[in-house]
């Protein structure tokens, strides 16, 4: 009976207990505990090291894909004259409006000048700088009429080995070399027609050849003829500004260069002779209707008060490059 009455007491104070910590546990369940300080800090810890992460990622994120462009090789041959900073300002600012140029600025000296070097390092260009004299006998002498003897060939040529030497021939060889000349008038334009040529593309040229414009005569898609007032029976008679090549098609001819002794008018023709038929040229400038260069001429500046206070020992200061 007492043992009975013990283990009765022992279920009940057993039972009791467990009913008062069931209370007290359901009392607190859902209650706002008193950590919110320390989730705060993890709080801030997360976003923090989300910002950071973000902004990782945008340092990392690559700058949108743009679509594959074949590189421009643009060959400037050019020599030490009062206008030359000018022109290859002009020049370098028209060609800093062109996606993915390559300019290669070659000198008609013994050396790089520090004209030209200095600017090429300014320029925010892609180039390279060469140099090639024109050999003496093959200089246009002082009062020698321009169309005597053809100039930048040799510089031209020298650009063109620099490519066969430093560009690899293979299927990846995009791009298109262009014969830039560094006192003509370039278009924009004029580049983005020229960058998928495929062999050879061809447009007019204006103010050349005592024409308004000379070019080549378009029909059904196909070139026919060339408008131009002399000797139209010339295989190519292009202006050096009328026509680009595709890298590929120089790199697989390395034959093809400019014949500096070739009659006068007849320099183009003699690269582009082997490399393509007129059949096979890719008319540009809407069926070559759109002049997009002009051959412009830049008048040599007279310097006779220059020279009279020079004389005088007035002169300008010669630490200044003009
Ligand atoms: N040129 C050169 N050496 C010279 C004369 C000209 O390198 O002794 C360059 C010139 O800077 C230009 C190209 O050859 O880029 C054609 O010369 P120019 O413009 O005088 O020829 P033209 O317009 O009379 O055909
Ligand atoms: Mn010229």
């Amino acid at each position: 009976m007492r043992l009975r009455f013990k283990l009765k007491t022992v279920f009940i104070l057993y039972f009791t207990v467990s009913l008062l910590g069931l209370i007290y546990a359901l009392m607190h369940l859902g209650q706002h505990c008193e950590c919110s300080e320390h989730d705060m800090t993890k709080d801030r810890t997360i976003s923090r090291l989300l910002g950071k992460l973000h902004s990782l990622q945008g340092h990392t994120k690559k700058e949108p894909t743009k679509p594959h462009l074949p590189t421009i090789y643009v060959i400037t041959p050019t020599y030490a004259r009062l206008v030359q900073k000018a022109e290859l300002t002009r020049l370098s600012q028209t060609f800093l409006h062109v996606p993915q140029l390559h300019w290669i600025v070659v000198e008609d000296s013994s050396q790089r000048t520090d004209l030209v070097s200095h600017f090429l390092e300014h320029s925010g260009l892609v180039f390279t700088h060469l140099h090639i004299p024109t050999p003496q006998d093959r200089k246009l002498q002082e009062g020698d009429p321009n169309w005597l003897k053809p100039r930048g060939v040799e510089q031209r040529n020298e650009g063109l080995r620099w490519l066969r030497e430093n560009i690899w021939a293979g299927e990846t060889a995009e791009g298109v070399v262009y014969f830039a000349d560094d006192d003509n008038t370039y278009s924009l334009q004029l580049f983005e027609e020229m960058r998928w040529t495929q062999r050879v593309s061809v447009w007019p040229v204006g103010l050349v050849g005592g024409m308004r414009y000379e070019g080549p005569v378009v029909e059904q898609g196909r070139v026919v003829r060339f408008h131009t007032g002399w000797r139209p029976s010339r295989p190519f008679p292009l202006d050096m500004a009328g026509f680009a090549t595709s890298l590929r098609l120089v790199l697989r001819n390395p034959e093809a260069r400019f014949d500096g002794n070739s009659p006068m008018g007849f320099v183009e023709s003699s690269f582009l002779q082997g490399l393509v038929t007129m059949e096979e040229l890719e008319p540009k400038a809407e069926m070559c209707t759109k002049v997009l260069v002009w051959h412009t001429r830049t008048e040599k500046p007279k310097m006779k008060r220059e020279e009279a206070l020079q004389a005088q020992g007035l002169g300008s200061d010669s630490k200044v490059e003009v």
